[in-house]
């Protein structure tokens, strides 16, 4: 059926004014008319919180105007388009964001001060949007900001989770997790869309039929039906009035749901029951690596892929009818990990199922159409399901599941004869005693492109977990170094910098973030390195009064500033930076402070709640800075805090005051970090080891500017057989000393023993993460920063040289190389012209 759409009537409402007056007087409106605020009402923390939604409708308002005019734009030009499924988005918040994309910044500043309303003050009123755990759904996020910035057609999809990333409290130095009710005060940033709900089915099982074609077909019946509910996020464009889509899915029991299975009498438990469906998106995960064999997460990643699919699926029908020869040279679908790989079987049931297309018609198009990014190289974090749970959740699922598989182990024989081994790595299944899907196999057999997200990451990829793969096909694999958006993490999160910035190399940056090169010759500018000094200075001071409001802790004034803020996890080995804060204090101790330079040192992080040894690492640093800021033999040289409830909002004003970027993964561990990128953009220093994008930004900055120390990959992979940790602690007495101390409970005098599984496990001969074998390399590398910082001149020419580096970790570079190499989308406006 090709239904023939008749236009809108034309709209005839004069655009929206782009002053201050009339955003005032639109906030006003939705003040007094929509939120119901009295005029007369007191200035409070309640009414604060209404003036910032009435200003987000305000702005909303003029963001949807964008919206229709980028639709409007997108339909009239018919070009291929681009679909970022992801079960992460981790926004944080967006009220300056949007000011800055509509160039509304200082209008708005200016304006709402006249009423009495500071903007500073407004934006802290906005809960983060944390529908991601770390770098991961960050990412997800950046690009999105990056892709409408370069004004092309891509769409996010996503869950509206009720309860994002939980919220973080250390109580008794412990973590407590309490839960994320983000949309309680309401969210003025998205739009329900109730007339485009979905159908996914759930349960059921699978008949076959033969079609009036005299084709046989399967149909999947009994199913249990959820509704997906859209709620479409605006996502503008940086100064091109283009406005992009995050649609997000909630879920929603369908109006039948299981009524015909209750008699009469249960008529409430019936209605009751209905609650079941809105679980699925009640929650995120709160792991950074995966979640494995839970059913609610089956069920979640399911729901988004074919809510999703199903969508764009009706986009095409409407305008094309049932005819998709054409589709597959207009569409991609990138897969943000194996999260959404479902979506290769889902795409396919759709087609053969409701859209009636033969296999190798509905192939073509899914194996052309999905892109698979791999974010880690854990072996925990490769997802796989039970087979079982697959099959009584998603049985029509499966049967594709396994015919996709059929087919390639097919090929793959053919071209290998004999070689059965190949055969059972490559496979979709896993045979065993608890057979299991392997989602990341699947992602790469219906792939056209499989990228890895920093060029060591690629490498490791091509050579070790997807090895075979790269052999059969090596022309799918390829690398696509992260990056992070410079207008949140830069120009919004740095604003004083960014002044002087253009000060002297004017405004093209903005555009372009190379151009940032264009600063390197300033470094040996004395009077612009005193006012580069003077603001980090003032960003840091701002954080650490922050630190003492939120902890009570008294950093010290001005003091080197050395934090290590992401997930808490192993292998990110917070556990060498704890154990070398510890080792300063030994020095301190033993009086060792003749040429002791100050430091402040701040961590921050969640663990997920399951994960016993990453609590504990947050237990320890929290005794360890009781300890340390208790002793008034540190005073004036030593302080330690772990700074609660780690967040996007809480990020942009750490990376702004940081001195030091602590990036000590164990090399070949980590898949790309972008927190790295944040604080290089912001002018920090990093010390690090040859691990994900830290070479390239070793690379980029020049080896002379960067603090290498460690193991590299390669080290790692030939010392891994035969590591005798206590060979380390022999070769180092300082090592030895703070290890002893550990042992002796002097961190944990009430709690004896505390810390030995942490003691145990750096011990061990099979410690995966050889934090003992880089304790050596990484104090004397620190001895070097020390020393660095004490020269403040040459410091700032390095801080200087950091930030003119950066440009290449900008995530409009990594989506210009996904949209050349992969995407191959047009523009809907020309580079450096606007929309309407
Ligand atoms: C950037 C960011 C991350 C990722 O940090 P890594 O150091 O790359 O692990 C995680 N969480 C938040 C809130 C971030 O802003």
């Amino acid at each position: 059926m090709n239904r023939k759409r008749s236009k809108n009537s034309e709209c005839i409402l004069p655009d929206l004014a782009m002053d201050g007056e009339g955003l005032c007087r639109d906030t006003q409106h939705y003040l007094f008319r929509t939120l119901g605020v009295p005029s007369a009402a007191p200035q409070s923390e309640s009414v604060s919180g209404s003036v910032y939604t009435a200003l987000g409708m305000a702005l909303r308002d003029r963001l949807v105007e964008r919206w229709n005019r980028t639709e409007e734009k997108r339909l009239a030009t018919q070009g291929k388009r681009a679909f970022y499924l992801s079960l992460e988005f981790l926004l944080g918040r967006s009220l300056h964001n949007t000011l800055l994309n509509l160039e509304l910044e200082e209008v708005a500043q200016s304006a709402l001060s006249e009423q009495g309303w500071e903007l500073a003050e407004l934006a802290e009123k906005e809960a983060d949007a944390g529908l991601g755990n770390g770098g991961l759904g960050r990412l997800a996020a950046c690009f999105l900001d990056s892709c409408a910035s370069l004004a092309l057609p891509v769409t996010g999809y996503g869950i509206r989770y009720a309860y994002g990333m939980f919220r973080q409290e250390i109580r008794a130095g412990e973590q407590v997790e309490e839960p994320d009710h983000w949309l309680k005060n309401g969210y003025p940033w998205e739009l329900k869309r109730p007339h485009r709900v979905r159908h996914i089915p759930y349960g059921g099982h699978t008949e076959s039929y033969v079609d009036t074609a005299g084709r046989q077909r399967f149909r999947w019946v009994g199913t249990h039906d959820v509704l997906a509910v859209p709620y479409d996020i605006p996502i503008p464009g940086y100064a091109n009035g283009v406005v992009n889509t995050l649609r997000l899915w909630r879920a929603a029991a369908t109006d039948v749901f299981d009524l015909g299975e209750f008699n009469a009498g249960a008529y409430p438990e019936a209605v009751a029951a209905k609650n079941a469906a809105e679980h699925i998106s009640m929650v995120l995960y709160p792991n950074d690596s995966s979640e494995n064999g839970k059913e609610l997460r089956l069920r979640q990643q399911y729901f988004l892929a074919s809510a999703s699919l199903q969508d764009v699926l009706a986009d095409w029908v409407d305008l094309h009818g049932e005819d998709f020869s054409d589709f597959a040279a207009q569409h991609v679908f990138q897969l943000n990990d194996t999260h959404p790989s479902i979506s290769v079987a889902e795409l396919m049931r759709l087609l053969l199922d409701e859209h009636g297309l033969d296999w190798d018609a509905a192939w073509a198009i899914t194996s052309n159409t999905m892109a698979y990014t791999n974010h880690t190289l854990l072996p925990e974090a490769l997802e796989r399901w039970p087979l079982r749970l697959f099959r009584q959740l998603l049985p029509r699922v499966l049967e594709i599941i396994y015919e996709i598989n059929a087919r390639f182990l097919r090929e793959v024989a053919r071209k290998n004869p004999g070689d059965s081994a190949l055969l059972s790595r490559v496979s979709v299944i896993e045979e065993g005693p608890e057979p299991m899907v392997r989602m990341a196999n699947l992602a790469v057999v219906g792939s056209f492109s499989v990228n890895g997200v920093a060029a060591l990451h690629t490498e490791l990829l091509r050579r070790e977990l997807f090895h075979d793969f790269s052999q059969l096909w090596p022309q799918r694999f390829n690398n696509k170094t992260n990056g992070v958006t410079p207008r949140r993490w830069l120009q919004s999160a740095n604003p004083e910098l960014c002044k002087l910035i253009s000060s002297k190399i004017g405004t093209a940056w903005q555009q372009d973030l190379a151009a940032l090169q264009d600063l390197a010759p300033f470094a040996d500018d004395s009077r612009f390195r005193k006012s580069w000094g003077k603001i980090r200075a003032d960003n840091k001071e701002r954080l650490l009064a922050l630190i003492a409001r939120q902890t009570g802790v008294q950093m010290i004034p001005g003091a080197l500033l050395d934090t290590q803020v992401k997930r808490i996890h192993e292998y990110k080995r917070q556990l060498l930076n704890a154990l070398h804060v510890v080792h300063l204090y030994d020095r301190i101790k033993r009086g060792d402070i003749a040429d002791f330079t100050p430091r402040n040192v701040l961590f921050a992080g969640k663990a997920a709640p399951g994960y016993f040894m990453a609590k504990r690492i947050i237990r320890f640093i929290n005794e360890i800075a009781r300890t340390i800021n208790g002793d008034p033999d540190t005073q004036g040289l030593l302080r330690v805090v772990f700074l609660p409830d780690y967040r996007v909002s809480l990020m942009e004003k750490i990376c702004t005051g940081t001195d030091l970027s602590e990036q000590i993964s164990t090399a070949g561990k980590e898949a790309s970090g972008t927190g790295n990128m944040k604080f290089m953009m912001n002018g920090a220093l990093t010390i690090g080891t040859l691990d994900g994008a830290n070479i390239e930004i070793r690379e980029a900055v020049g080896a002379e500017h960067f603090f290498l120390f460690g193991l590299n990959a390669e080290e790692v992979a030939h010392l891994r057989a035969q590591y005798q940790p206590q060979h380390f602690v022999d070769a180092d007495m300082d090592l030895e000393r703070v290890l002893h101390l550990l042992r002796s409970g002097y961190f944990n005098p009430y709690d004896f023993g505390l810390f030995d599984c942490l003691l145990d496990a750096v011990l061990s001969p099979y410690d995966p993460w050889m934090v003992l074998a880089d304790f050596s390399s990484y104090k004397q590398k620190q001895q070097e920063v020390a020393e660095l910082w004490r020269d403040q001149q040459e410091w700032l020419r390095f801080s200087i040289r950091n930030t003119a580096a950066s440009g290449v970790f900008s995530s409009d570079r990594t989506i210009r190389e996904y949209n050349d190499e992969i995407w191959h989308l047009t523009p809907l406006v020309a580079a450096g012209s606007s929309l309407g």
